[in-house]
């Protein structure tokens, strides 16, 4: 585990959440991607080595449309970055910690990710995401060896 990767804030509207994340509290919105898989826009406002994502559902079948009917708009998910998902999931599960993926999907960003369940963590939903130089937009060469 080596860093909070993101928070995930659930709300109705990124366009309107922005209002105050952007233009109040005055961190930057560095793009916006829709993440089908899990029904979501998403919105990424960079803070430090960590970020923000608002979190808007894209239809009324989203996990965050029930999470606002359900709770409000507010702090839907914590990220924690890994080195290793599958190894991280494995040793979690063999701990007895009830999983929302047992495996790995694709997340944001298209890295790997995996939900651990809050009945298992103290109420609290935890994202996993493996760290990945970022693709694509990023042309870094620089690699990252896999140590084994
Ligand atoms: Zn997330």
């Amino acid at each position: 585990m080596s860093k909070i990767d993101h928070l995930g804030i659930a709300v109705r509207s990124i366009s309107e959440a922005l209002k105050f994340f952007q233009d109040t509290l005055g961190l930057s919105m560095r793009g916006e991607e829709i993440v089908p898989d899990q029904r979501v826009r998403v919105a990424l406002l960079p803070i430090g080595d960590s970020r923000i994502e608002l979190l808007e559902a894209t239809d009324e079948h989203s996990p965050i449309a029930r999470f606002i009917a359900k709770r409000g708009e507010g702090l839907h998910h914590v990220c924690i970055a890994v080195e290793d998902i599958r190894a991280t999931l494995d040793r979690l599960q063999a701990a007895g910690v009830r999983l929302v993926d047992e495996v790995p999907r694709c997340g944001a960003g298209g890295h790997k990710i995996a939900f651990l369940h809050p009945s298992s963590t103290h109420g609290v939903l935890i994202e996993l995401v493996e760290e990945r130089a970022s693709p694509s937009d990023e042309d870094d060469s620089s690699m990252n060896g896999e140590a084994s």
